[in-house]
C-alpha cells in the first residue's frame, strides 16, 4: 500500500540537509554562485562516497547565509515533510552555520526560523521543533558556543541539544561541559553514534552525555548486551535505515538491523536524516520496511507513538499530535 497519508512523527531531520536540490539551485541562481557540481544530470545530489557526500553537502548549503534564507529553507522543509504525511517533525538546527554560535545573531536566525515554522503549521499542518545541534568535529569550544546559544533561547521552539558531525573526532566525554549547560537549561539530550562509531561510542554517549536518546545507535546491535540494556533504560534509537543504506552501511534493507533491534524490544522510531541526498523521503522508509520487513499498520502505528513519547515538545503540543495519529492507532 501507499504509506504517503499515514499520519507521521520525525524525530531525525537536519535541516539543511533536508533542502530539497531545486530550492538550493533557486537560492544559488539568486545569489550567483554557482554549484552546478553538486548536481547530476536529473538535478539530484551527486556524490560518490561518504567523504564526497560531506563536501557536496557542504558546497550545497553554503548557499544558505541570511536569516530570509533559512525562513525559506523551514518553509520548504515542511512543504516536503507534510507531503509526506509527516505531522510532527524536530529538525536539528546549528548556531555554527546561524551566526557563527554568537547569541545575538543566533536570535535573528532563529525569529526567522520559528516565524517560518508557524506559518509552515498554519498553512500546511505540520509543526516543527528545532534541536539545537553543536558538531562534533569543530570540537569542544565551539560546542560550548552552540550550547550556550541553545540554553539562552530554550523554550516552546528550541526543546533538545545534540550533537551531530564526524563521529571519528574527540569523544562524547569532551563535549560533558555543554550537554551539562543545554540539561540545566531544561532541555532534553540526543546525540548521534553508533553510526560510524560501534556500541562502545553508544555506551560513551549514554554514560557521558546522559542522553535520552541516540541518533542512529543502529551500530548496538553488535553487542547484544547492549541492546539490552538500553531497552531497559527506555533510550530511545532514531533510525534512519534510508540513509544508512545510501552511504553504505549495510548492503540493502533487508540486511538493516532495525527489525532485529525491534525485536528486542529497543524503543526504535524511523526518520529520514537527509533526504535529498540519500533519495529518500518518509513515505519511502515506510514502503522499504514494509518490503523488507513485512511491518503493516500495527507496526507503523507502534512506532510513530513511540516517536511520540519520546519527541521533546511539551505535553499540550504532544496531545494535539496524538489526535492526528488517532487514525492510525
Ligand atoms: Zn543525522
Amino acid at each position: 500500500m501507499s504509506w504517503k497519508t499515514y499520519p507521521k512523527v520525525e524525530l531525525h531531520l537536519h535541516l539543511e540537509g533536508a533542502a530539497p536540490p531545486q530550492f538550493i539551485r533557486g537560492l544559488a541562481h539568486e545569489k550567483k554562485i554557482d554549484i552546478h557540481k553538486v548536481f547530476n544530470e536529473r538535478g539530484h545530489y551527486a556524490y560518490r562516497d561518504f567523504v564526497h557526500f560531506l563536501q557536496v553537502y557542504e558546497a550545497a548549503t553554503s548557499v544558505l547565509k541570511t536569516p530570509d534564507d533559512y525562513a525559506r529553507l523551514v518553509l520548504a522543509v515542511a512543504e516536503q515533510s507534510a507531503e509526506n504525511g509527516v505531522v510532527y517533525s524536530e529538525t536539528f538546527v546549528s548556531p555554527d552555520f546561524c551566526g557563527g554560535g554568537d547569541v545575538a545573531a543566533w536570535r535573528d536566525y532563529l525569529a526567522a526560523m520559528q516565524s517560518a515554522a508557524a506559518e509552515a503549521e498554519a498553512k500546511m499542518g505540520v509543526t516543527l521543533k528545532g534541536i539545537v545541534t553543536c558538531i562534533r568535529h569543530f570540537g569542544p569550544d565551539m560546542a560550548k558556543d552552540a550550547a550556550l546559544c541553545a540554553a539562552e533561547t530554550a523554550g516552546d521552539f528550541i526543546t533538545g541539544f545534540g550533537i551531530a558531525g564526524d563521529e571519528g573526532k574527540g569523544k562524547p566525554k569532551d563535549f560533558i561541559w555543554s550537554f551539562d549547560c543545554a540539561r540545566e537549561a531544561g532541555l532534553r539530550l540526543t546525540a548521534h553514534a553508533g553510526e560510524w562509531g560501534g556500541p562502545q561510542s553508544v555506551r560513551d554517549a549514554v554514560r557521558d552525555l546522559g542522553v535520552e536518546r541516540i541518533g542512529h545507535g543502529v551500530r548496538a546491535i553488535e553487542d547484544l548486551a547492549l541492546v539490552d540494556e538500553l531497552a531497559e533504560r527506555g533510550t530511545v534509537l532514531e533510525v534512519c535505515p534510508g540513509s544508512n543504506i545510501a552511504l553504505g552501511l549495510y548492503p540493502k534493507w533487508q540486511k538493516h538491523p532495525i527489525e532485529k533491534l525491534r525485536e528486542r524490544e529497543l524503543k526504535i522510531t524511523v526518520s529520514t536524516d537527509d533526504p535529498p541526498f540519500f533519495h529518500t523521503t518518509m513515505t519511502r522508509e515506510f514502503e522499504e520496511l514494509e518490503r523488507a520487513f513485512g511491518w503493516d499498520d500495527e507496526v507503523f502505528g507502534q512506532i510513530t507513538r513511540t516517536a511520540l513519547d519520546a519527541a521533546f515538545c511539551d505535553a499540550e503540543t504532544k496531545a494535539r499530535i496524538a489526535k492526528k495519529l488517532e487514525p492510525a492507532a
